[in-house]
C-alpha cells in the first residue's frame, strides 16, 4: 500500500491513509499524565539545544512525550520519574515507537532529593517545584549546561527565578509560545476562531563557570 492512497471502508466511506508521524502517535498514545503540548515540543528542543549525542536528564517522565521527541533528535535521555504506574505507562510508549531494544531507560526517584549523574550536558523539568532542583544542577552539569524548566504558572515560574538569581546560573530567559492556526477556504481566510492559547512557560538558564553578579538574564534582539 502506497502512503497517500485512498482506500473504502466496508461501510463505502472514503480514508486516505498514512504512516503516523511520531506526533501522531505521542497525541494518541495512552496517557498517564498530562503531556507537553506540541508546540512547546518544539521549542523545548531548540531552545535546550538538543542534538545527536547530547546527555540530558529529563524529570518527570510522565507519559513519555517529551522523551520520544528526545530520542527522535538524537540525544542520550536518562529520565527520573516519582510515579511507578506513569514510568511503565512511558516505557510502554517509549518502546512501541522505538522498539524493545531503544536505548532510555526511565528511573523511580525523586529528583528534588537529588541526581546521581553527572557530566550531562542539559537538564529538562516538568515538574511541579523546579526551585528544589537547581542545586542538584549545579553540580550535574557541565559549566555552559543548559536546565529549562516547563510550568503552567507565573507563580512559579517567579519562586524558580528567585531561585536562580541567587545560583551559579546565568542568561536566565522566560517565554511562552503561541501557535494560531488560519483558516483558508475559497474568500474566506483568517486566523481559526479558537486556539491553544495557554500551555506553560518556558525558562532557559545556563550554567556559569564560576559565580557572577553580571549575565544574569538573556534576550535575543530583534533582527534590525
Ligand atoms: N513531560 C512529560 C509529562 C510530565 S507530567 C510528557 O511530555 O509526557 C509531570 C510528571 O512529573 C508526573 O509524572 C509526576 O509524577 C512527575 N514528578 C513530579 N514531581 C517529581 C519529582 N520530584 N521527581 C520526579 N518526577 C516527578
Amino acid at each position: 500500500m502506497v502512503e497517500g492512497s485512498v482506500l473504502k471502508t466496508s461501510k463505502g466511506l472514503e480514508v486516505v491513509v498514512f504512516r503516523p508521524t511520531l506526533l501522531d502517535r505521542v497525541m494518541e498514545m495512552p496517557r498517564g499524565a498530562q503531556i507537553i503540548y506540541p508546540k512547546d515540543l518544539g521549542s523545548i528542543i531548540v531552545h535546550s539545544d538538543i542534538g545527536p549525542g547530547i546527555k540530558v536528564l529529563e524529570a518527570g517522565v510522565g507519559s513519555g512525550a517529551l522523551s520520544m521527541m528526545l530520542i527522535r533528535a538524537g540525544a542520550i535521555v536518562y529520565g527520573y520519574e516519582l510515579r511507578e504506574d506513569f514510568a511503565q505507562r512511558a516505557e510502554e510508549n517509549v518502546k512501541r515507537a522505538f522498539g524493545e531494544s531503544v536505548n532510555w531507560q526511565v528511573a523511580l526517584h525523586d529528583i528534588y532529593e537529588g541526581i546521581d549523574l553527572s557530566g550531562l550536558d542539559r537538564i529538562l523539568l516538568d515538574l511541579p517545584e523546579p526551585w528544589h532542583v537547581v542545586e542538584h544542577a549545579e553540580r550535574a552539569l557541565i559549566p555552559g549546561g543548559i536546565l529549562l524548566s516547563y510550568l503552567p504558572s507565573m507563580d512559579q515560574v517567579i519562586h524558580l527565578r528567585r531561585v536562580l538569581e541567587g545560583s551559579l546560573f546565568g542568561l536566565v530567559s522566560t517565554y511562552e509560545v503561541l501557535q494560531r492556526g488560519w483558516h483558508i477556504e475559497d474568500r474566506s481566510v483568517r486566523p481559526d476562531h479558537r486556539m491553544v492559547a495557554h500551555t506553560g512557560f518556558i525558562t532557559t538558564a545556563r550554567l556559569l563557570a564560576a559565580p557572577c553578579g553580571k549575565f544574569r538574564s538573556w534576550s535575543i534582539s530583534p533582527p534590525r
